[in-house]
This record gives structure tokens, C-alpha cells and sequence, in this order.
């Protein structure tokens, strides 16, 4: 069940971080993976670590975001996977957001999925068959947080491109998903600060942080060929962060 072998994959933003754990998880079930992400150093560092390819992507640039999907498509004569996981998540409360930081949070986090996951798409179009699996999160579609307005309206935007993308692409055997984490212990994550760090633990059922390979298994159950009629659809993954209808409700 779920083997992912010789499937060809693509993790953005997979340097470090979620998208490491689910290059991991994928190149455990046998896929192959080219890990995508702007940090050359770790990109390469993480490579060797787990025996993945490496390739520079900046997902805010159309231009390298169509090399990346086409250079993988040229090299394996194919594209099974394409893990859209890149994003940032700077703070900046509404008052003192300005125009420059609404822009760079959305051209990373929604245009630059959409500017990586139109050309995989065309790959996959062609071949008949493909699995997307979006990065967004449960800040925006589900709960808020002071300071990531323009973060989790991002998140959200996300998933409204899934369900409509899935419904153009469904009759071509290509499906499209996304995985909702909660707080994932990530580099991202830590420079939060500890009070934040502290404060999620607290407020989360199992007491504990989640790791980035769950988000991975999550991905790889999407990825797998048991999972062909799930399209359009979400996997929240945050320990049951979103559950407590009050503090007393946390046990
Ligand atoms: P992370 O630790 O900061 O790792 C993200 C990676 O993406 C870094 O290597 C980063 O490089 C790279 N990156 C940044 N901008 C890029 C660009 N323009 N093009 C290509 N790569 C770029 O983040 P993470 O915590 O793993 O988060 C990954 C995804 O999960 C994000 O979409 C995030 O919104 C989502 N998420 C995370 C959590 C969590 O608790 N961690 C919760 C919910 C959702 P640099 O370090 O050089 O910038």
C-alpha cells in the first residue's frame, strides 16, 4: 500500500522544513525527488542528506518555475508529484502592513504556486495522470492569528485555486490537494520566537509539536495511486489544534 516507486516528484521549498520532511517521506516510499528551493546551501546540503536531486527555483519567477517543471520532464520523461510547498510567513499586524508586504507575501505564497503548478500541470495533462499536493495551512481557511492577515488570506486563496483547478483537471486522471498543517517544528516556525513556541504547545491537544514528516505522510497517502478518487479535498494535520471550543476543553 502507498508505494510511491519510481514516481518522479518535485518538492518546492524542500531545503529545509516541511517540504524536507516530505521529500523524505516521499523518497521512503520510492519516489524519485528533486528537491526546488531558493537556499542553494541547504537545498544541496538536503540533497545529498537524502539522496534527492537538487534545483534552484525562486517560485515568484514564471520563467524558472517553467525550467524547473521542464528540465525534470526532459531528464526522467516524466512528472508524477508536484508537492507545491513553498512559503514564508512574516509577521506584520494590519496597522503597519504596507502594499510592499501584502505583495511579497502574496507573490511568494498564491502566485507563486500558481506560477509552478500551471506548467506541472501541463506535463501531467499530457501523460494522462498526476497528483498535486498544495502546502497551505490551518491559519486562514480555518483560524486566524494576529499578524497574518495577509498570510492567511494567502492560505485561503490557496485552496479556493485547489477546487477549481481539480474540477479542469479531474477527467485527465490528475488530481489535486492540499495538506493543512498546524505548527509544525520547523526552521520557520522557530524563528516565532519560544513564547510563540511555548504558547502553540500549550494550546495544542497532544501537548506537542507537530514533526515535518507527518505533514510527508499526509502527502504521500495524496501522491499515492489508492488515493485516485480523492480530488478538490483537504487533510488538516495539528495534533487537533483546531478542536477546543474552549481552553477548559484542552485536557
Ligand atoms: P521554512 O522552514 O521557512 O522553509 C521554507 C523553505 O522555502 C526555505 O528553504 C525557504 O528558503 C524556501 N523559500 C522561501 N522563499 C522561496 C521562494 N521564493 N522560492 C523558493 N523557495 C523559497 O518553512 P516551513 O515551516 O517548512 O513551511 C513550509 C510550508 O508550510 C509553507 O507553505 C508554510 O506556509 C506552510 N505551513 C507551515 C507551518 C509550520 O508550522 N511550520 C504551518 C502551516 C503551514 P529561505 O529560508 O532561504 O527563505
Amino acid at each position: 500500500m502507498f508505494k510511491l516507486t519510481n514516481k518522479v516528484a518535485i518538492v518546492s521549498g524542500a531545503a529545509k522544513g516541511i517540504g524536507k520532511g516530505i521529500a523524505r517521506t516521499l523518497l521512503q516510499a520510492g519516489a524519485k525527488v528533486i528537491i526546488a528551493d531558493i537556499d542553494d546551501e541547504n537545498g544541496q546540503q538536503t540533497a545529498r542528506e537524502l539522496n534527492a536531486d537538487f534545483m534552484h527555483l525562486d517560485v515568484t519567477s514564471q520563467e524558472m518555475c517553467n525550467r524547473v517543471i521542464e528540465q525534470t520532464a526532459g531528464k526522467y520523461g516524466r512528472l508524477d508529484i508536484l508537492c507545491s510547498n513553498t512559503g514564508i510567513f512574516p509577521q506584520a499586524n494590519l496597522k503597519d502592513m504596507t502594499e510592499a508586504d501584502w505583495d511579497l507575501m502574496n507573490n511568494v505564497n498564491l502566485k507563486g504556486m500558481f506560477f509552478l503548478v500551471k506548467p506541472a500541470l501541463a506535463v501531467m495533462e499530457k501523460q494522462r495522470s498526476g497528483r498535486v499536493i498544495i502546502t497551505s495551512s490551518i491559519t486562514g481557511p480555518v483560524t486566524g492569528y494576529p499578524g497574518w492577515s495577509h498570510y492567511g488570506a494567502t492560505k485561503a486563496g490557496q485552496l479556493g485555486f485547489m477546487r477549481s483547478a481539480a474540477l479542469e483537471y479531474a477527467r485527465y486522471g490528475i488530481t489535486i490537494n492540499a495538506v493543512m498543517p498546524g505548527n509544525i517544528l520547523t526552521e520557520g516556525l522557530k524563528a516565532q520566537g519560544e513564547a510563540y513556541l511555548a504558547q502553540m504547545t500549550a494550546s495544542i491537544p497532544t501537548h506537542t509539536l507537530g514533526e515535518p514528516e507527518d505533514i510527508g505522510y499526509a502527502a504521500c497517502f495524496l501522491a499515492s495511486d489508492e488515493a485516485k478518487f480523492i480530488t478538490g479535498q483537504t487533510i488538516i494535520v495539528d495534533g487537533g489544534q483546531i478542536l477546543p471550543e474552549s481552553p477548559d476543553a484542552l485536557l
